[in-house]
């Protein structure tokens, strides 16, 4: 793939801000456009939280927090032991650095400003030159349908550990939803060289992207190639529940699994070199390459593997 166009990367928390920032390092300035997904979003304490835009923010800005995957680096926490002591609601971790965040970004919503504008001036303040954007300004809010009953999403996710058993996943608010004018706008844009569908989970990161209205649709019929990257690699997430959410909702925990539930919106596929080239059942173009990213180098080998297959794949 040569300098020229952008590359738009769809991407939730933990494992897409590794593969966004590796495509960040190895692109020219201003070449790549983030989609967050935005359906974990949610009210706590009173302030607005959106988990995958400051995953996203923090990674990008190199202010992540490595040994937890989520918040800031180098963070205090005073603010959680303070509330601790009053009894608060400690159970969803702030520390006091990313409690910022979020009482800046509800002090913006409420003044009437969007989620995209806010996310936009937080980016270049932390130096981000990624364009990042939510992947709409209307409310999607996932939930689960669990052997306890349903389940708000962060109350599966971080008051419950993900332990209930997961029957259906659902993105209130998603058919309604208007997907980000930029977003929209760049689906359609002839400067778009390239989508990646980043390694995020696919049923709960990835999904409610493509369920906003509309985006499936514009995904099919944009110029440009998609490639995805496997969250899964030799039948194991790298992290959180993806395997065992697959497990519960009756799909075989591989890679060729996330192939399949991707089929008719890709072009390619990147798999781990323990998985592939060959895949069961799967039509689509696979690349085999490390698909780990541990290290900085990882993430940017990885992120020119996915420019590089695709600039063998115009559609
Ligand atoms: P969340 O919103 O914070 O859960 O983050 P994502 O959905 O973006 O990331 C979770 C997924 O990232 C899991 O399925 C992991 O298996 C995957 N993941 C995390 N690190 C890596 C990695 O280094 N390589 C690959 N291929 N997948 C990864």
């Amino acid at each position: 793939m040569t300098g020229r166009g952008f590359v738009l990367a769809l991407s939730g928390g933990i494992g897409g801000a590794k593969l966004a920032l590796g495509l960040c390092r190895v692109l020219p300035p201003g070449a790549l456009t983030v989609v967050a997904n935005t359906g974990d979003d949610f009210t706590h304490l009173g302030l607005s939280i959106s988990p995958d835009l400051d995953t996203l923010l923090y990674t990008l800005a190199g202010i992540d927090n490595p040994a937890t995957g989520w918040g800031r680096r180098d963070e205090s926490w005073t603010f959680m032991a303070a509330l601790e002591t009053l009894g608060g609601e400690t159970w969803f971790r702030l520390g006091d650095g990313d409690l910022a965040t979020h009482v800046e970004r509800t002090r913006r919503l409420r003044a009437g400003e969007s989620l995209s504008s806010i996310t936009d001036d937080f980016r270049r303040r932390l130096g981000i030159t990624a364009r990042l954007l939510p992947m709409s300004d209307d409310p999607v809010r996932t939930r689960l349908l669990t052997d306890e009953g349903w389940l708000d999403f962060q109350d599966y996710f971080v008051r419950r550990r993900c332990a209930p058993a997961v029957r259906k996943i659902v993105f209130e608010g998603a058919a309604a939803a208007r997907p980000q004018p930029q977003f929209r706008a760049a689906l359609a844009d002839d400067d778009l060289r390239l989508v990646v569908i980043c390694p995020s989970n696919p049923l709960i990161s990835i999904d409610p992207i493509l369920a906003v209205a509309g985006v499936r649709d514009a995904l099919k019929a944009c110029p440009a190639p998609v490639v995805a990257v496997s969250p899964i690699i030799a039948g194991r997430a790298v992290k959180g529940p993806t395997a065992k959410m697959m497990a519960e909702l009756g799909l075989p925990v591989d890679a060729a699994a996330v192939a399949r539930h991707y089929a008719g919106l890709i072009d390619c596929f990147i798999v781990d070199e323990a998985d592939g080239p060959a895949l069961d059942g799967v039509e689509v173009a696979t690349v085999a390459a490390r698909t780990l990213m541990e290290s900085m180098a990882d993430r940017e080998t990885l992120a020119r593997v996915v420019l590089n297959a695709a600039g063998a794949r115009q559609r």
